[in-house]
């Protein structure tokens, strides 16, 4: 193995427990007799888009040792209760291709950030890889600092690539960042496929090389999503018998609607493995096609997702994205923790984007005072009696917008205001502002990402809206329950984890939902938020209580995520 492929060269790996010895490749995956059928068809590569075509690299080697200019890690902080945490310490690469605040498009990006900083307190040691795209603000690529380069070589043809390492500690997680340019230089992580497959395949290998590389051999290296999906594959094939290779890998499926396929050729031209793995077990799909979340999931030690209702529905026809024989087949490594949120960040005492903070004991007065507010900013009429409805989500056909769509001119009454924050398919938001221009002064459409607003929704609104077709775990009712913000969701996934239905008769729960993707039951489900609302406020009152109250946290989560990870003993 020349040393320019995977980073690695005759230095140590650096470890805090015994020495630890190279692996042997891990065998072949058992695969199911159905599953060898087909041939993988031997077409020629595509040729590289011209705007993904990356410059040959001066020199092609990896230096020895690292370059004087190299500078050391700064060590993740240790919390000082350290007595008291759970031992023995365990060290966990994230990979993953986006983290807020860096980079942030959905849920991945909260729970990029929110986990790792809880597992600090669990007693892990966590570094955190991700893209240096050109989109991260200034403020923090400023911060950045060198820590070594490499050539790295990715196409099946031997092209060779340079990889950056860019550092950056905060709050006692590292995070590095892989540097290349011509990969990452759009305004957005994800552009369209033809630019995504090579640069998620870039980025799946430069970051096993960036491990060897730095010397970081973590105990598990924990993979997130498809774009990271080629990870466990390198890892149990051309990065075998280097020091990484004695990792345990898990990775974890946030959304799996996303799953990276593309024809073989491009996938195997770009990725440079081997033909074997382009197997109807590990990679391939349907005639012609690599699926890069599947091959993944194969060669993962484990697979988790966010909630334990998702584990289950990706097993069947329904939710499983094409994947449900595949996942039912590797089930037994298959588990669910559900998402919790960074209850620093969303907190509403301390949340500098609010004008009028509170906490439990001055909510109810506050979040008036934050709906007048909102009201004023957004061109609604100013009211605190009206009942505000938030919604605050990607515009696509997994947020049950359709629903939302149908029923909203039997939802504006006199009392009722809409509030919508979202970007995505035309459709909706046309469809959105068409509202708006109708129902001037009750519904506001926000065709935007904004961060602020999201904040101020949360505290302005008195239910947030998340009537998903699916939803793996979903974050947005978790950060409305923690800003006193009763949820509205549909019974599916984590929404149905997470919410537990209002009991009129206990007095009890956290929101109100509603089963089958029906139109009517969303509307049925908001009337009963109404009339608690407009009847007994005291109630109501109680409920917004129960939610601040409730942990949303992710301590808990972060125990289980340590549980698995003490699960997986390394190899060596
Ligand atoms: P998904 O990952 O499917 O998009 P989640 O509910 O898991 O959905 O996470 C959504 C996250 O993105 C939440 O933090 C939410 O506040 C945020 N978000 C979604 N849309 C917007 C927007 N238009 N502006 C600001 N934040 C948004």
């Amino acid at each position: 193995m020349a040393e320019n492929t995977t980073g690695s060269s005759k230095r140590k790996t650096k470890t805090e427990s015994p020495a630890r010895k190279k692996t042997k490749a891990a065998p072949a995956p058992e695969v199911p007799e159905e599953l060898h059928a087909v041939e993988v068809s031997a077409e020629e590569p595509a040729l590289p888009a011209a705007d993904t075509a990356v410059k040959e690299p001066a020199s092609p080697a990896v230096p020895e040792e690292a370059p004087a200019a190299v500078q050391e890690a700064a060590p993740a902080a240790v919390p000082e209760e350290s007595f008291e945490l759970p031992q023995p310490r365990r060290s966990v690469a994230f990979i993953g291709s986006e983290c807020y605040p860096f980079v942030k498009t959905g849920g991945l990006g909260d729970v990029m950030y929110a986990l790792p900083k809880a597992l600090i307190k669990q007693n892990c040691d966590v570094k955190v890889i991700l893209p240096r795209y050109k989109c991260i603000p200034w403020e923090y690529q400023e911060k950045m600092v060198y820590r070594g380069e490499f050539y790295m070589d990715l196409c099946s043809d031997g092209r060779s690539f340079y990889v950056g390492i860019m550092e950056y500690v905060w709050n006692g997680v590292v995070y590095d960042f892989i540097d290349n340019e011509d990969f990452f230089r759009s305004g957005n992580p994800y552009t369209n496929l033809v630019d995504d497959i090579p640069k998620y395949c870039f980025f799946a290998k430069a970051a096993l090389a960036a491990l060897n590389y730095m010397n970081w051999v973590p105990d598990i290296i924990h993979c997130h999503d498809w774009q990271a999906g080629l990870v466990p594959i390198y890892l149990r094939s051309v990065f075998s018998g280097t020091p990484v290779a004695s990792a345990k890998v898990m990775l974890t499926i946030h959304n799996l609607r996303f799953q990276g396929i593309y024809n073989i050729a491009t996938v195997k031209y770009w990725s440079g493995l081997p033909d074997y793995l382009f197997d109807y077990a590990v990679l391939k799909q349907g005639a012609d096609d690599a699926n890069m979340f599947k091959g993944g999931l194969t060669y993962a030690d484990m697979i988790t997702t966010v909630s334990e209702t998702y584990a289950g529905e990706i097993q069947s026809t329904f939710f499983g994205e094409g994947l449900d024989a595949h996942l039912r087949f590797h089930s037994g490594k298959l588990r669910g923790i559900v998402n919790g949120i960074d209850t620093e960040l969303w907190d509403s005492s301390t949340d500098r984007i609010l004008a009028h903070r509170y906490s439990v004991a001055d909510v109810i007065e506050k979040k008036k005072e934050n709906k007048l507010l909102l009201q004023e900013r957004l061109g609604l009429q100013r009211d605190a009696g009206k009942f505000v409805i938030g919604l605050i989500s990607r515009l696509t056909d997994q947020k049950g917008l359709d629903l939302v769509d149908f029923i909203l001119p039997e939802l504006i009454d006199g009392n009722t205001q809409f509030v919508v924050l979202g970007t995505g398919d035309s459709r909706y938001e046309n469809s959105f502002r068409y509202y708006e221009d109708t129902f001037r002064g009750s519904v506001c459409s926000n065709i935007m990402y904004d961060e602020g607003r999201a904040h101020q929704i949360y505290a302005g609104a008195d239910a947030l809206l998340v009537p998903s077709l699916f939803e793996p775990c979903g974050l947005t009712q978790l950060i409305a329950m923690r800003y006193g913000t009763v949820p509205i969701v549909r019974e599916t996934g984590g929404l149905k984890d997470t919410v537990l239905p209002y009991n009129e008769y206990t007095n009890d729960g956290n929101g109100f939902t509603f089963d089958r993707y029906e139109a009517w039951l969303l509307l049925d489900a908001i009337n009963r938020a109404k009339t608690l609302y407009f009847t007994n406020r005291e109630r109501w009152d109680q409920m917004v209580i129960r939610d601040m109250e409730k942990d949303v946290s992710w301590e808990n989560s972060a125990k289980k995520y340590r549980q698995l990870y003490m699960e997986l003993k390394p190899n060596y």
